[in-house]
């Protein structure tokens, strides 16, 4: 455009490139400042090379100033709004986590709750469906809590529930979702897992629970859970699996505690 000068005076193609820029390309203010003057200097120095009437050179000068100064001033504005925007989706997106911590994790063991474990029941369900496949669950209480917290106290019983939590995650690990029932008590899915199988992990579960002293204030605290385990049935709702699962409990607990029963069918 500078060489241009020789044909015509025009600089409309500079002006227009300034503020056109500043409308489609978002810049943070110290690169916006630098990236204008570059272009005002360069701007002037070939004006100054190439357009030798100082009557023209001086307008021309002054109308690139102007411009440059407008484009300058909407690539800051626009920076600032879309900032802004930005800020507040940020906002809105921590605060829709924040949400959903609430509404789907306990806040003392750090599991999901039962609300959230029932979705994931409801999409296995679904899958459930297909030939061969089966899912089960196991529904765990701990024995005698209620002395726990007599004895220790209602804070270290609490801890308790913590640590037990973080067991229950490293033995379920990636084969299921444990979640916090209600209480004292503790449940399991695990999905495309035969019964056997499933049996298999809650024993694990029981005996590591078992051996595991808890560790708390100054005390060495040894607990037991009760498990009951039972079929997710592929044409049955999850209620109809649940009582069995609660059956088996109440049976585990009759027959001594410390132990897992499971049952399949009430019929
Ligand atoms: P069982 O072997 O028959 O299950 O005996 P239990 O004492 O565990 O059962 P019970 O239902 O009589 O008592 C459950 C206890 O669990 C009573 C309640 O105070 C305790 N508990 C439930 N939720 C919490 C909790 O969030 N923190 C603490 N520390 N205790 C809890
Ligand atoms: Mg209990
Ligand atoms: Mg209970």
């Amino acid at each position: 455009m500078s060489v241009d000068q020789y044909v015509t005076t025009n600089i409309n193609p500079f002006l227009v490139v300034c503020t056109v820029l500043a409308l489609f390309i978002i810049k943070r203010p110290t690169a916006a400042i630098i990236q204008y003057s570059i272009a005002l200097v360069a701007f002037f120095v070939l004006m100054a090379i190439f357009q030798i009437e100082p009557a023209i050179l001086a307008t021309n000068q002054l109308n690139g100033l102007t411009f440059v100064a407008i484009g300058l001033c909407i690539a800051l504005l626009y920076w600032h709004s879309e900032r802004s925007a930005i800020l507040q989706q940020r906002k809105i997106t921590e605060q829709q986590h924040k949400l959903e911590e609430i509404a789907y994790y306990d806040n003392l063991t750090g599991l999901i709750n039962r609300w959230k474990w029932l979705q994931y029941v409801d999409i296995e369900l679904e899958k459930n469906q297909l030939p061969g496949k089966e899912s089960c669950i196991l529904l765990l209480d701990i024995d005698f809590f209620k002395r726990v917290n007599d004895q220790y106290g209602h804070l270290v019983g609490d801890q308790i529930l913590k640590q037990l939590a973080q067991i229950l995650k490293n033995e379920v690990g990636s084969q299921g979702d444990a979640a916090r029932w209600g209480g004292e008590e503790f449940i399991i899915l695990l999905p495309g897992m035969s019964l056997s199988k499933s049996i298999e992990i809650g024993e694990q579960i029981r005996q590591c629970i078992a051996k595991t002293p808890f560790y708390i204030k100054n005390y060495q605290i040894h607990i037991t859970v009760s498990l009951g385990a039972t079929l997710l049935e592929n044409h049955g709702d999850f209620m109809y699996a649940y009582k069995h699962a609660d059956q088996a409990l109440y049976m585990a607990k009759d027959n001594g505690r410390n132990r897992l029963e499971y049952v399949v069918d009430l019929a």
